[in-house]
């Protein structure tokens, strides 16, 4: 019989709860369980036995190192190595140590992560703390092997500086409203409830050979100059089309990594694009989910590394085919195992899920702009409201059947009837029977309710999922927690949850949008409907530092003032910092690289009309002549083009850092970039492939 590789290799990196169980006493297992579990605190007894059992665990999985793996606020991942060594005695063997105490607390040098001035350099301390809640795992490379020891990271003052702790306080804070919400319902016996997350993944795959040759890939992680190849993505035949040989193993490969790290690697296929790919693991509670997808977008690039390929996460590798996103697919799951956002068969009986249903819609319209710049990074300003990404207006897809309730509500304040799917005819007697969903798909709304949760479709690819969930969680605690105010006055508890539903969707309805959102009429009706079009994420940062915001947030305690100001700083300057490099990497392949190109082909082209010339006085050589003066004509504009981008980035550079230096970066410096790019572009289409400096999109998107 053939192996089962999945059994095999599932969660063998992972000091797991399976592990736990068998190497820890039973009373510190429970014990340990209940930390993790009901968020008790935990002793450095229980903490001294764990690390022992751990450390003895990686040891005879032959790790040398441990780290404590944390995520700074540059949206990866950090972490410093300490190999296991403590003392040696005269001569003798070294003895391996790791106390309860190197496994709780780690003090990394901080100084040099961003901080958006939460953390003067002179007072560097940071810290970072064990979450025991996502298991420590083995990682393996060339250094060996290691014990990631998954951690939050704070400043001495107990600022957060990364991106995990606010989300672990925004997991609290909607577990204990919902909890409140629930309980309500006469569910005493829910004590907590997660939030799931299931982020789909894409990604592009190209040659490593040709990626080296393009300064624009390896500085910035997408092409900053290329025309199209005469094919792109207009025949749709990439698209869940077979999966070629060389990426088929590379896949393989992931999987078997991805698996060994307990993370449920589900589905993958052929995205739009050529060359671009996804995949999709099964979904968990959101922190470890997130954790799960930083160790997926690092697993990517190493095994694409070690193909002979290169995986590219940014959101817009390249101009003309679609870019690259995340679906955040998000729900909540009681400890009982009910998700809220299952609306049953006969979602117009079903109360409780109507009062989340209408909880989550208010909380999206209220906080659009806010949702908007949780899922923003520079990259993805090249995606949003361009016709292949959901628009940046937030709208909410709800499908037929829902959105029949919710209108019955509305109108009449009472819902008598769901609409049913029935049955598929497919008029075919061979092929068996479908039941058909109540609704069907909409593949262009940004947060879309997709049968039993929403699937918030903008996050960025490269980014980390924990800004986004964040902000989700937050904002529907704090409609959970004013509704629970409510209700818990209410005399009459029926009626008062059927006035609540009915006013809250009233107030609400108009970011309901169950259209096509990549239209023209959409972008005009969002604006009559009075809904923020947020444009790029520099103009969504201010959202966050709002007064109200500051209040949601101060009130969950799930981000301080003082700690969303120095997200909004880190914000701008991580968006000033992107496009200056892009800027400056687009200045450098002009000048060393096409201006120099062009050059050597303007001279053959003289040459070539010269000595044609030469040999027969009244030969035709007007071919070489017009493509001689075209080609000057562009190599002038691009001459020009690129002295005005090195101006513009010398002048952003004297701005005032923050909102007025990333505003320049967007409106100065971003045009100038595409003025300098259109004449490369164009000189690409007219000049010899042997002379074009750079690999092709041609060549990087169709010789995988
Ligand atoms: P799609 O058609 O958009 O690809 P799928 O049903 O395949 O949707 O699911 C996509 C992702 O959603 C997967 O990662 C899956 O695990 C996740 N998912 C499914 N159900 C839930 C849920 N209740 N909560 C959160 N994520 C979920
Ligand atoms: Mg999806």
């Amino acid at each position: 019989m053939a192996k089962d590789v999945i059994s095999e290799v599932f969660a063998i990196d992972v000091f797991n709860d399976v592990v736990m169980a068998e190497r820890l006493p039973k009373k510190v297992y429970a014990t340990l369980k209940k930390t993790i579990e009901e968020g008790e605190e935990l002793d450095l007894d229980i903490a001294n036995i764990v690390a022992h059992a751990m450390k003895e665990w990686a040891l005879e999985r032959g790790a040398t190192h441990y780290t404590h793996w944390f995520q700074p606020m540059t949206g990866i991942t950090a972490e410093k190595h300490d190999s296991f060594i403590s003392a040696a005695s005269n001569g003798g063997n070294a003895i391996l140590e790791f106390s309860g105490k190197e496994l709780i607390k780690g003090e990394p040098d901080a100084s040099s992560f961003p901080s958006g001035g939460l953390r003067a350099t002179f007072e560097a301390r940071g810290y970072t703390a064990w979450d025991c809640t996502s298991p420590a795992f083995l990682r393996e490379d060339a250094a060996g092997v290691t014990l990631c020891i998954p951690t939050a990271f704070c400043s001495y003052t107990g600022e957060a500086l990364d991106k995990k702790t606010p989300l672990l306080r925004s997991m609290e804070a909607i577990s204990t409203q919902a909890v409140r919400v629930l309980k309500l319902f006469g569910h005493d016996d829910v004590k907590k409830v997660d939030c799931s997350v299931g982020p789909e993944q894409e990604y592009f795959l190209v040659d490593k050979e040709k990626y080296m040759k393009r300064e624009d890939l390896i500085y910035t992680g997408r092409t900053l100059f290329g025309a199209m190849p005469p094919k792109g993505q207009e025949l749709d035949d990439h698209y869940f089309g077979s999966i070629k040989e060389r990426i088929a193993g590379y896949m393989k490969e992931l999987n078997v990594e991805l698996w060994k790290l307990g993370i449920l690697s589900k589905t993958q296929h052929n995205e739009v694009a050529p060359a671009q790919h996804e995949m999709a693991p099964i979904y968990g509670t959101a922190n470890i989910a997130t954790d799960h997808n930083q160790l997926v977008m690092e697993t990517m690039k190493k095994v694409a590394k070690r193909r002979g390929l290169e995986c590219l996460l940014h959101e817009k590798p390249f101009a003309g085919v679609n870019g690259s996103g995340k679906h955040n697919n998000w729900s909540l799951v009681t400890n009982t195992g009910k998700n809220l956002l299952e609306p049953g068969k006969t979602p117009h009986e079903n109360i409780q899920f109507l009062l989340i249903l209408s909880a989550i819609i208010k909380a999206v319209d209220e906080n659009a702009a806010l949702l908007r710049l949780s899922a923003s990074n520079p990259g993805n300003d090249h995606r949003l409201g361009a016709n292949e990404a959901p628009p940046a207006i937030i709208s909410i897809f709800l499908g037929e059947q829902l959105e029949d309730v919710i209108s019955q509500l509305i109108e009449t304040g009472e819902a008598k009837s769901s609409k049913q799917g029935g049955k598929l005819n497919i008029g075919v007697h061979t092929l068996p029977e479908l039941k058909k969903d109540a609704t069907d798909r909409n593949r262009t709304s940004p947060f879309a309710f997709t049968g039993n949760k929403f699937e918030f479709r903008m996050v960025a690819s490269s980014m980390s999922i924990a800004g986004a969930n964040t902000v989700l969680n937050t904002i529907v605690a704090d409609v959970l927690s004013d509704m629970a105010d409510e209700l818990e006055n209410a005399e009459n508890f029926d009626l008062a949850v059927h006035d609540l539903i009915k006013k809250t969707l009233t107030d609400h309805q108009r970011v309901i949008f169950n259209g096509n959102g990549y239209s023209e009429e959409w972008v005009a009706e969002a604006e009559r409907r009075g809904l923020p079009n947020v444009k790029t994420m520099v103009d969504a940062v201010p959202s966050l530092v709002s007064e109200k915001s500051i209040k949601m947030f101060e009130k969950f305690k799930v981000f301080s003032e003082v700690e969303l100001h120095s997200r909004a700083e880190i914000n701008y300057e991580a968006y000033s910092k992107a496009i200056n490099i892009e800027a400056k990497t687009m200045i450098e392949m002009v000048n060393k690289k096409y201006i120099p190109a062009v050059i050597k082909a303007v001279a053959t082209l003289a040459e070539s009309i010269n000595s044609v010339k030469a040999a027969v006085p009244s030969a035709d050589v007007s071919v070489q002549t017009t493509l001689l003066t075209d080609t000057s004509a562009l190599l002038a504009k691009a001459k020009a083009a690129v002295n005005r981008l090195q101006e513009v980035v010398t002048e952003a550079a004297t701005k005032e850092e923050g909102a007025e230096q990333a505003t320049y970066f967007k409106d100065v410096v971003f045009q100038a970039m595409a003025e300098l790019r259109a004449p490369i572009d164009a000189l690409e289409l007219i000049i010899d492939r042997e002379a074009w400096p750079v690999p092709t999109y041609g060549e990087l998107l169709f010789e995988v």
